[in-house]
């Protein structure tokens, strides 16, 4: 039936309602909104073993765009995206990361245009940094996603403007010695709410990813979505 006739039969009022029930449908695919703990992981030390990228103080472990020096700016302890997405000079295989991460504090936008970035695993796997609190948008695309590819369990967000945690055991998938693909995993920890449990990671590259291909090796980046998120505390352990 289409919307004349829906309102023909109904009424204007009760065809409004049958179509707003439509249009709240992915709505109601929504992960469930739960309130994190204050803290979790929240200005964790790294381990001996860690690689430190980003200590609060300088982005040295960091290019720029096409290899050039980053343009963040960097007070108070955090980095601000500005001037183009980062990428670590090293590269990394399987890794356990932790990072922080906080939405502009006064609100711009809406849906993906509200406090957008990202960590490209890689440069091809993207876990979803995104404003998520009160700002609906498409379940595989909010924070703690595996983005295009799998929703958060929950919506684990804070309020923006407060630091949020991101824990993330990611294993790359490999090239089989038949030519398939061995896929890798995302388990991602988002303020202490299990986000991402073991979810699979095939080989295709996200959508807007720097790079593709399945690797042994490749740089962490971090997106430039054109909002002002900022980073701080962000360290890996080299897994394997
Ligand atoms: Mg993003």
């Amino acid at each position: 039936m289409n919307t004349t006739s829906l309102v023909r039969r109904c009424g204007v009022s009760a065809a409004a309602v049958v179509l707003g029930l439509v249009l709240s449908a992915s709505a109601a695919d929504a992960p469930k909104v739960i309130t994190p703990g204050a803290t979790f992981s929240h200005g964790a030390p790294p381990p001996s073993d860690a690689v430190v990228l980003f200590d609060g103080k300088e982005l040295s472990a960091w290019n720029g765009p096409d290899g050039k020096p980053v343009g963040w700016k960097i007070e108070n302890g955090y980095a601000e995206v500005h001037a183009g997405g980062i990428a670590t000079k090293e590269e990394f295989g399987d890794i356990q990361l932790h990072i922080e991460w906080a939405s502009p504090a006064v609100v711009v936008g809406k849906d993906q245009g509200r406090g957008n970035s990202g960590i490209y695993f890689q440069g091809r796997y993207e876990i979803q940094v995104l404003d998520s609190y009160e700002n609906p948008t498409y379940p595989d695309g909010q924070a703690g996603a595996f983005y295009g590819n799998s929703a958060p369990l929950v919506n684990a967000s804070r309020k923006p403007g407060e630091w949020q945690s991101y824990d993330i055991v990611f294993h790359a998938p490999k090239a089989g010695a038949d030519g398939k693909v061995v896929p890798g995993s995302f388990t991602v920890i988002h303020n202490g709410a299990l986000v991402q449990d073991h979810t699979p990671v095939k080989g295709d590259a996200t959508t807007a990813a720097p790079a593709k291909g399945v690797v042994p090796k490749g740089s962490l980046h971090l997106q430039d979505h054109g909002n002002p998120v900022h980073y701080r505390n962000i360290w890996l352990r080299k897994l394997g």
